[in-house]
């Protein structure tokens, strides 16, 4: 991530956060190699200070700073300390660290023998670990984690604490001395961050299942067609719509195109079957009984 990509992150999840000095250069890529990064390591400064940001710029003259990437003051704002390595982890351990990359449960620390600043972003968390940091800071803690692992698409599996680390006897970040926070707790609540910040695909409405087509009722041809003696395609169509109805029964041989019997019977037992009755019901197809034969 660059200086921009990282701020452009800080904005998109919502992260409060101001510049100081020339951070954005501001690193100790000359004096070590910086990257690729596989995570992100949460401290605590050991203060209380109201203002740590000189302390994490500068470091102490047996630690040089940049002490570490951000630094996240008591009200929740993340202050831009440096871009690039700088002195926060330490070296820790190689077994810790591929749990890192692969976001597996973090194994217990035993050795020191990997360059941490090289692979981890770093914040230094303005409280002394003695006491909870505030819910501010815990709050933007979440936020800051997020939107890291989003841009490099990490899960929380890529956070840790420098306790986990493996420099002997950390236990930052603490929640009283000597204890260090439930760092699988912390985890968890950075998941629920991450998730909560993608930005969702907007589900498509499902369009309205398509009524089935209604066939088209044919026109009716003409009650001529339908006469002793005639013999044409309709008569075929309208005994074949008959067996279709249910009026098969009538049927001895299926239905042709010779009007017969059998198509008069199918037709005014049809017609009966609409209510009709008298010469409504004669057996004779008009257009009311083709209409309703074919719908
Ligand atoms: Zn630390």
């Amino acid at each position: 991530m660059t200086a921009e990509q990282i701020k452009a992150q800080l904005t998109k999840f919502g992260v409060p956060f101001q510049e100081y000095k020339d951070w954005a250069t501001h690193n100790r890529n000359h004096k070590g190699p910086w990257g690729p990064v596989h995570g992100f390591m949460v401290h605590h400064t050991g203060s209380d200070a109201k203002d740590q940001r000189e302390m994490l710029y500068a470091g102490f003259s047996d630690l040089p700073g940049p002490l570490s990437q951000f630094g996240l003051a008591q009200d929740g704002t993340v202050h831009l300390i440096g871009w690039g390595r700088a002195n926060h982890a330490g070296s820790g351990d190689p077994d810790v660290l591929e749990a890192v990359k692969a976001e597996t449960d973090i194994p217990t620390d035993n050795e020191s023998t990997v360059d941490g600043n090289r692979h981890f972003y770093g914040v230094e968390i303005w409280y002394s670990g003695t006491h909870k940091m505030s819910g501010a800071q815990y709050a933007t803690l979440r936020l800051l984690a997020a939107a890291i692992c989003d841009f490099h698409d990490w899960t929380e599996g890529s956070v840790i604490g420098h306790g986990e680390w493996g420099s002997p006897g950390k236990w930052d970040p603490g929640i009283k001395a000597g204890t260090m926070m439930d760092m699988d707790a912390v985890r968890a609540d950075i998941k629920a961050t991450i998730s909560a910040g993608k930005p969702t695909t907007p589900t498509k409405p499902k369009p309205e299942p398509k009524p089935e087509p209604k066939p088209a009722v044919p026109p009716f041809p003409g009650a001529g067609y339908f006469r002793p003696g005639a013999r044409n395609s309709y008569v075929t169509q309208l005994g074949q719509q008959l067996i279709k109805r249910g009026y098969g029964r009538f049927y001895s041989v299926g239905a042709g195109p010779t009007w017969t019997n059998s198509d008069r019977q199918a037709v005014r037992a049809f017609q009966v079957a609409q209510g009709w009755s008298g010469s409504g019901a004669d057996g004779y197809p008009g257009p009311e009984t083709w209409r309703r034969l074919f719908s």
